[in-house]
Order: C-alpha cells, then sequence, then structure tokens
C-alpha cells in the first residue's frame, strides 16, 4: 500500500456525516488516495461514559463507508489490548506498508487543539501531516498557541461547516427525536435494529 493514506481516527459513537465530510474534503484538498477509518477501541479521552461496544461502532462505521471505494475501516485500535493512542497506530501503518507511504492524520479542530493531552505528541510530526477540518464552535485562533513543530505539521482544511456531533445523535435517539440524514441510512437502520443510545448516559466514574 503505497501512496498518500489519510487516517481518521475517532469513537465513532455513532459515525456521522460530519466524519464522513471532513474526511472526504481532506482527501479531495489534499489529494489523498484513501482514507482509514481507524475507530478507538478503549478511547483514553472519553473515560467518563461508557462508550458502545467496540463491535457495534466497528460494524456502523463499516456500513458508513459501503460502497465508497476510497474509504476503509481498520480494526487495528479495536483489537489493541492497551489504550488506543495515535502514535502507536501511526507507527503500525508505517510498519505494514510495503511501499512509502505518506501519512495524513485527519481531526477535527477541536480534537487537534487538544493534541497536547496525548501520549507522545512530539512524535506525531515525525511521523504523518496533521489534517485539521474546521468545525462549529471552535476557532482556528486556538492554532496558534500551539508548539512550532506542531504548527509546521499541519495541514487546515476547510469544510462546509455542519454542527452535528455523536453527542448530539445519542441525544436526539434518546428523547425520540429523528437522526434521518445526520448519518448514512443504513447506520440510522443499525441503530434502530440494535436498539442503541435509548437509555441514559451511564457514567463510568
Ligand atoms: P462526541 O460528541 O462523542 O465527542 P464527535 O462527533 O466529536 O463525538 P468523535 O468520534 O469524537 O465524534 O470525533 C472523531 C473525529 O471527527 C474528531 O477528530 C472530531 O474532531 C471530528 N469531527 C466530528 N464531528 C465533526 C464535524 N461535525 N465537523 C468536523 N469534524 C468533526
Ligand atoms: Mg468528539
Amino acid at each position: 500500500m503505497g501512496g498518500k493514506t489519510g487516517i481518521m481516527g475517532g469513537t465513532f459513537d455513532p459515525i456521522h456525516y460530519g466524519h464522513l465530510l471532513a474526511a472526504e474534503e481532506s482527501r479531495r484538498q489534499l489529494g489523498l488516495d484513501r482514507i482509514v477509518f481507524v475507530p478507538t477501541g478503549k478511547p483514553p479521552h472519553k473515560r467518563n461514559r461508557l462508550v458502545t461496544s467496540v463491535e457495534d461502532r466497528y460494524a456502523m462505521t463499516l456500513l458508513a463507508v459501503a460502497g465508497v471505494r476510497e474509504f476503509s475501516v481498520s480494526r487495528t485500535e479495536i483489537d489493541r489490548k492497551s489504550p488506543s493512542h495515535t502514535v502507536d497506530t501511526l507507527r503500525e501503518f508505517i510498519a505494514q506498508s510495503a511501499r512509502p507511504c505518506e501519512l495524513f492524520f485527519i481531526t477535527g479542530l477541536d480534537a487537534l487543539l487538544d493534541i497536547e493531552t496525548w501520549a507522545d505528541f512530539m512524535q506525531l510530526p515525525t511521523l504523518c501531516t496533521l489534517v485539521t477540518a474546521t468545525r462549529p464552535g471552535y476557532s482556528v485562533a486556538g492554532l496558534e498557541n500551539l508548539p512550532d513543530a506542531v504548527k509546521r505539521a499541519l495541514k487546515l482544511v476547510e469544510i462546509p461547516q455542519f454542527a452535528v456531533s455523536s453527542t448530539e445523535i445519542r441525544a436526539r435517539v434518546r428523547d425520540g427525536r429523528g437522526i434521518r440524514f445526520l448519518v448514512p441510512h443504513l447506520v440510522e437502520l443499525y441503530i434502530e435494529h440494535r436498539g442503541l443510545y435509548r437509555e441514559p448516559e451511564v457514567s463510568q466514574i
């Protein structure tokens, strides 16, 4: 697997059109050959609530990219026993690629602004280009305060602003409000079929 690979990490609980739009616009604007979605196993940043089972999140991510030639889903973080760290995932992609492969790690602006809390974050600029998609509610002004090495590795991608989040989708399902056109149709059917997100969210701590 050579060429330019975009990696889009996330909890995807559930995956929604904001994720797909950020991935597609990054692919198109930066001329990436493919995008690999990497659902997290145990997200280090989301310890304060019980996350939906990895297999449900993986299944929804698969359904969301079904039929999109350039998009695929990786189980690497799901199958890892230890907590998911981006730096390990990137090293794994590099180790596994037979041909030289340029990596682009894609996040939304909110996630990138937190980068200094990620494990070994200063290693990230040596492994990949950091791509960040604009997201409603988060200002690009915050990027100024990031370390220079991070700023140098950064590519800002402006995308049509779509103010949807997984949190909002879960709340809508719980309250019986619709989620049509916020998530791909197959994801909507899966959520309904499996009865996901109907109960109030339980905190782990
Ligand atoms: P939650 O509300 O549970 O945090 P989320 O919608 O933020 O869910 P995540 O799985 O946390 O989804 O995010 C995965 C990645 O997608 C992050 O880098 C996040 O910034 C990005 N992202 C999510 N929604 C959008 C959006 N609407 N526009 C741009 N980027 C987004
Ligand atoms: Mg989030």
